[in-house]
Formats: C-alpha cells, sequence, structure tokens
C-alpha cells in the first residue's frame, strides 16, 4: 500500500535539498514530478524536475480536469499535481513524495488525510531571503514576488503534522529521514539503500 509524505515549506525553505536527500535514502519512495508554466532552471530536466508546460497547455489541462491540484503561484507561474503522476507511482507500488507550495500541500493533506506533511521552517524569515538570494536563479522581479509570498506561506506552519527546523543542513537531513523512516516503519527495514 502506496504512502504519501508532503514536503511545504516557503520559496527557499529547502525542500528541493531535503527531497533530494530523501530520494537518495529510499528506493521505495518516488517523487510527484509536477507540471509548471515556468521555464527550467539551468540543470532542470523536462519529466525530472517537472513537466514544463506553455501556459496555454496548462490550460487544456485544467480544462480538461487532469489536475489532483494546482495553484497560480506568481503571476505566470501556475502549477500542479497531475492526476496520472500519482496513479502512475501509485500503479507501481511506489511510496509517493511531493515537493509543494503551503496551499497546494493544504489541498492534498485534506485529500489524503493518511498523508504525513512536513513544513519546513527556516530559523529566521531573515535567513530565508538570503539563502533565495544566495541560490541565484531568481530575477530582482522574481525574489521579491517570492519574498512577498513567503511571508504568508511562514504563517502556515501550524497547518502541517510536523515542523522541521532547517538551520543546520546536517541536522535537518537526518531530521527529516527520521520523520520519513516513522512514517514509512517497517517498509523502510528493506527500502533503504545500502542495507
Ligand atoms: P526550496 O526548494 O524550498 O525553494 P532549496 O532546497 O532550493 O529550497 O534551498 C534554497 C537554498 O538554500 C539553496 O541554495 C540551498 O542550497 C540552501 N539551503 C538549504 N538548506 C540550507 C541550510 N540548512 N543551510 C544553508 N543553506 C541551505
Ligand atoms: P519553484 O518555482 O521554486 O520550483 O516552485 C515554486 C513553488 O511551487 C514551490 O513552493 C514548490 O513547492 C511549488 N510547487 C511545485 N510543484 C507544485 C504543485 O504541483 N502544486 C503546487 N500547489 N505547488 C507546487
Amino acid at each position: 500500500m502506496s504512502k504519501l509524505i508532503i514536503i511545504t515549506a516557503p520559496s527557499g525553505g529547502g525542500k528541493t535539498t531535503i527531497v533530494n536527500h530523501l530520494l537518495s535514502k529510499f528506493n521505495n519512495l518516488s517523487f510527484s514530478v509536477s507540471a509548471t508554466t515556468r521555464k527550467p532552471r539551468p540543470g532542470e530536466e523536462e519529466g525530472k524536475a517537472y513537466y514544463f508546460l506553455e501556459w496555454d497547455e496548462f490550460d487544456d489541462l485544467v480544462k480538461e480536469k487532469a489536475f489532483v491540484e494546482w495553484e497560480l503561484i506568481y503571476p505566470g507561474q501556475r502549477s500542479g499535481t497531475l492526476k496520472k503522476e500519482v496513479q502512475r507511482l501509485w500503479n507501481e507500488n511506489l511510496n509517493v513524495l511531493f515537493d509543494i507550495e503551503v496551499k497546494g500541500a493544504k489541498n492534498i493533506k485534506k485529500m489524503y488525510p493518511d498523508a504525513l506533511a512536513i513544513f519546513i521552517k527556516p530559523p529566521t524569515p531573515a535567513i530565508l531571503f538570503e539563502r533565495l538570494r544566495n541560490r541565484k536563479t531568481e530575477d530582482e522581479k522574481s525574489l521579491r514576488a517570492r519574498i512577498q509570498r513567503a511571508k504568508m506561506e511562514l504563517t502556515y506552519e501550524h497547518e502541517f503534522d510536523k515542523v522541521l527546523i532547517n538551520d543546520v543542513l546536517e541536522v535537518a537531513l537526518q531530521d527529516a529521514e527520521q520523520m520519513v523512516r516513522d512514517f514509512l516503519d517497517a517498509d523502510t527495514t528493506s527500502s533503504e539503500k545500502g542495507e
């Protein structure tokens, strides 16, 4: 029976970093690849980071009711979870890992109450903004939009099952691993890489 794990946080909170760590540690865990209208960042591969779509293609899928959920995250950027993506992972009997912003995370949790939803919390808003800036993936406009939205996203801390403080990275990665191991329970013993 597949289990669902939702990793949520403000932009720059550490979702991608933590998700990649979890995927490297648990081989019965599979990433739910979302669809998005934003352009790929350097190194982001089609079908791995996201399914990159034009605005009209995304629109058609909304009309076809192809999404479990979707959000307009920033002006010009819509992202969503495709029903067929979740179905595909379920059919393969894999546990599903979502990297999703707070509103979508709340929707998925409402739809699947048995899912584990983890909110990644930066030590302070100032550190969050500094990490986002230092990541150097955004232009000034996009950075401002992300910082603005992050203020709202930080208020969602108490809406989820667990809060994971992402201060010292090594500690946060260990904590994430422990939370997931506990949740997957007996399943994990045989699924951890290298064991
Ligand atoms: P998100 O996917 O939530 O937007 P990222 O995983 O891209 O966040 O992290 C944002 C930036 O902060 C990245 O450059 C990442 O390397 C860095 N980062 C994440 N966690 C830490 C940490 N604990 N200490 C320092 N830098 C971090
Ligand atoms: P980014 O542009 O940094 O990749 O993502 C911006 C935000 O969109 C992040 O908070 C990310 O978690 C979120 N996101 C990614 N995929 C989805 C999705 O399928 N649905 C929703 N609601 N948010 C998503």
